[in-house]
């Protein structure tokens, strides 16, 4: 079936319309038009957002208020997160449900999403997150990774899990901190890389280690990535690490990256430092934003809109300029497409035909005040008005 829109404006502010058939782009331009097409009454057309980062399994959207909770440690909240959710009679996949909706309505897509692995809840998560995807299918692209999140080599049982796991399908094989919560970085990472070789699939670590201890990691990372062939495929998420080291050490790390593609993931956070998203973008890497945990027992901080993670962004830099505001952007579009690896991406003929069309003057406007008039078009269709 196709499918045309027209008035609508791209990025650069050309007036455009946009004709789908079979789930694919197949023109775009000032001259597509169709006596039954969708009038986008002027509205910014952005590819769809892609969140990279989030956590689905753990999320209480649509419970009672959960109120936030403060520890000194990571173990700490990782104990206070098992309280939360073992009290909790809700299926995870109706909890994970209720904010698809809402990141569906947002304008996103696609999305990567840890699961937790853990020999309490054994590979239910799993289970519940396979149905999930499975109920969403039609609507958005779920990828997985499997997240050791009480730690890989000091929960015995976690590597049988998570090679279960990937063994189930999930895409991508996780860590944890290999030093600070394993304390074991190479036991970790040589499990990690070589079951991801084994089985042919990609590698997402959180890495929270701060300073050197952090960034002698990302090395590690970039020498198993190298060793291991996985170049293109592997993904750090946070890396807090590398907005502490001097510039010449940041210099060759990001030199490594990009020739690696090892992309980095930030939920920008305000209270830490963070990677300089825009001297690591100009050297060539991969960096997008993502959500991190949305309303869950860590925080019942985040609502599940990538134009508002990808303003968090720019906010946390004080960009302020055009193009300070379209990188921004790019996190959550372009650059996150890119980190999980996904296939044509972007408005161009034969690329997928998911796009978002906002209400606004232009991607400025669109970023700093996150207008709620948004209309998806999932695989060329329009979707009802949220
Ligand atoms: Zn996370």
């Amino acid at each position: 079936m196709t499918t045309t829109f027209t008035n609508l404006r791209d990025i650069d502010g050309n007036a455009i319309g946009i004709r789908c058939a079979g789930g694919r782009i197949e023109a775009l331009g000032p001259d597509v038009t169709a006596p039954d097409a969708f009038d986008g009454a002027g509205r910014l057309v952005l590819p769809a957002f892609v969140e990279p980062h989030v956590h689905l399994d753990k999320t209480l959207w649509g419970e009672g208020w959960q109120p936030g909770y403060r520890a000194g440690k990571l173990r700490d909240y990782i104990e206070n997160e098992r309280r939360v959710l073992t009290a909790n009679t809700t299926p995870p996949e109706d909890r994970a449900g209720r904010l698809l909706a809402r990141m569906l309505a947002y304008g996103t897509t696609a999305i990567r999403s840890h699961i937790d692995v853990a020999p309490d809840m054994g590979l239910t998560h799993v289970e519940a997150m396979f149905r999930l995807r499975e109920t969403w299918a039609d609507r958005i692209d779920l990828q997985f990774v499997a997240f050791p999140q009480q730690g890989l080599l000091c929960r015995p049982g976690t590597t049988d899990l998570v090679r279960a796991a990937i063994e189930m399908g999930v895409e991508t094989v996780g860590g944890l901190d290999p030093a600070g919560i394993d304390g074991d970085p190479d036991g970790q990472l040589r499990f990690v890389f070589d079951l991801a070789v084994e089985k042919g699939v990609g590698v997402d670590i959180h890495l929270h280690d701060k300073g050197d201890l952090g960034a002698w990691q990302v090395e590690r990372i970039a020498d198993y990535t190298e060793a291991s062939g996985l170049a293109g495929r592997v993904m750090i998420s946070h890396a807090y690490c590398l907005g502490m080291i001097p510039e010449a050490r940041l210099a060759r790390i990001g030199r490594r990256l990009a020739d690696l593609g090892i992309s980095l993931m930030t939920s920008a956070p305000a209270d830490t430092a963070v990677p300089p998203v825009e001297a690591l973008t100009a050297m060539g890497v991969t960096v997008c934003c993502g959500s991190d945990g949305i309303r869950d027992a860590w925080s019942p901080l985040g609502n599940g809109d990538m134009l508002e993670r990808a303003f968090l962004t720019a906010y946390r830099f004080d960009w302020n300029t055009d193009e300070d505001l379209r990188r921004a952007l790019g996190c959550a579009t372009h650059q996150a497409a890119r980190a999980i690896g996904l296939a044509d991406y972007g408005l161009h003929p034969g690329g997928r035909a998911d796009f978002v069309m906002i209400a606004c003057d232009g991607p400025g406007d669109a970023l700093c005040r996150r207008p709620a008039d948004r209309r998806v078009v999932r695989r060329g269709q329009l979707l009802p008005a949220a």
